[in-house]
């Protein structure tokens, strides 16, 4: 799931203006998603096309050593005729050190590296861009797959931490308006592996400085990248599994550290609540009322705001993790501080310090409908979540300068090839 931070558009035409439905002040002004065509659409009317349908993958990955569990990467090695307790070392390899260089596994015969890297490190993505921003404290990075498909992570390098965005999706069937990812449509789900070695890059490229500031240890995993994390479910679960699980199994990352950010497929939140992996789940909500959310969240139209923070609070109760609201402030949108009461309204009902609400600024976009809260309008939104109780940080955005919104860098490069081949 994106962190839903919405594209400029540069578009002008005008934003026909109707009123609240509930709880505004009057004359107060309500701008609407559908007053405006969805991000990318290429026809003026346009709707958001919500889908779950998962197409078929164009030829398998090559099968790869994060795909497996410890024991099935040493049944693997063994129906190839290798030893299969070389298993475990070469699984240090890629966890600890982070490489699937066989120059470098000096510890393994050297008759048999090349052929055990061949087995169960094959290529699985390569870099096609690599964007740098915050001077240099930000990477964001296009990656291209076996079959061609394309896919974004961002490594972020922060005061306490560094943090990669990844993907876990090639498009995303979610269809949310203001996402460029969303109006792709969903090519592909993402291997474990495939999303394994985004974070496999990112720690390797951590702890050799690539990072400015000087060598970093990676140290945070957010599913925040292209696609709805949730529809991905097996293979994302399998990842949690290799970013907790210690070496061999995994990179033994804390739990605390890693978070899957979902739009709300309810049923999914619940089943994850109970894998006994005590990850943070993030919660896209961007609206308290289901009047707005319908539209901006076109999953809302399934799972309603009340049953999504029932399941959120549920999850909070079954893992002890303080949920994380995630809210983009849209002007004259979703920013009113009715909404800002309503939201406190809805999570204390449900408990206090269970959550942790996250309001996002966006870019000033002038003439598009997706554009950046007034200062004065974001500060009241927040006052109002706090003096009602609701811890609240107003989240650094990162990577603006270089298209940080999930999807735009895919976008951005793939009209520059077809600009080229004209
Ligand atoms: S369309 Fe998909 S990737 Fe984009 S914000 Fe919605 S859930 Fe996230």
């Amino acid at each position: 799931m994106s962190p839903a931070r919405p594209p400029r558009t540069g578009r002008t035409q005008p934003v026909a203006i109707r009123r609240a439905p509930a709880g505004p002040r009057p004359g107060e002004v309500q701008v609407f998603p559908t007053d405006q065509p969805p991000e990318g659409a290429t026809s003026p009317d346009a709707r958001p096309r919500l889908s779950f349908a998962v197409p078929p993958a164009r030829g398998k990955a090559p099968r790869h050593l994060a795909d497996l569990d410890l024991a099935g990467r040493k049944a693997a090695l063994k129906d190839s005729g290798l030893p299969g307790f070389r298993a475990d070392q070469l699984s240090r390899h890629y966890f600890t050190h982070h490489t699937r260089d066989a120059a470098e596994m000096t510890d393994l015969p050297a008759g048999q590296r090349e052929q055990l890297c061949a087995e169960l490190l094959p290529e699985l993505i390569h870099e096609v861009r690599a964007l740098r921003a915050d001077g240099g404290r930000t990477i964001k990075h296009l990656w291209e797959l076996h079959d061609g498909v394309r896919v974004e992570s961002v490594l972020m390098r922060y005061k306490d931490r560094t943090t990669l965005c990844v993907s876990s999706q090639a498009g995303c069937g979610m269809a949310c308006p203001f996402c460029a990812t969303g109006q792709m449509g969903l090519t592909r789900n993402l291997s474990t592996a495939e999303i394994i070695e985004q974070v496999r890059h990112a720690a390797r490229l951590s702890a050799e400085g690539g990072l400015a500031g000087g060598p970093a240890r990676l140290s945070n995993v957010v599913f925040m990248g292209m696609g709805e994390p949730m529809v991905n479910y097996r293979s994302v679960v399998a990842a949690l599994h290799r970013l907790i699980d210690p070496a061999p199994q995994g990179f033994g990352l804390s739990a605390r550290g890693v978070t899957v950010s979902t739009v709300g497929l309810v049923p999914l939140i619940r089943k994850l609540a109970g894998e006994g992996l005590p990850v943070t789940l993030a919660v896209s909500l961007h609206a308290p009322d289901d009047e707005l959310r319908d539209e901006l969240i076109p999953v809302n139209s399934k799972w309603k705001v009340g049953e999504l923070l029932d399941a959120a609070h549920d999850y909070f109760r079954a893992t002890g993790r303080r949920v994380s609201i995630e809210y983009a402030l849209i002007k004259d949108m979703n920013d009113h501080a009715w909404r800002a009461q309503m939201l406190a309204d809805e999570l204390n009902r449900r408990g206090s310090g269970w959550a942790h609400v996250n309001p996002i600024p966006l870019n000033p976009t002038p003439g598009s409908i997706w554009t950046c809260s007034e200062p004065g309008v974001q500060d009241t939104f927040v006052d109002t979540l706090r003096r009602a109780g609701i811890t609240t940080t107003v989240r650094d955005t990162r990577g603006s300068d270089i298209d940080g919104a999930c999807g735009q860098l895919a976008t951005e490069v793939l009209n520059q090839e077809k600009a080229k081949r004209r």
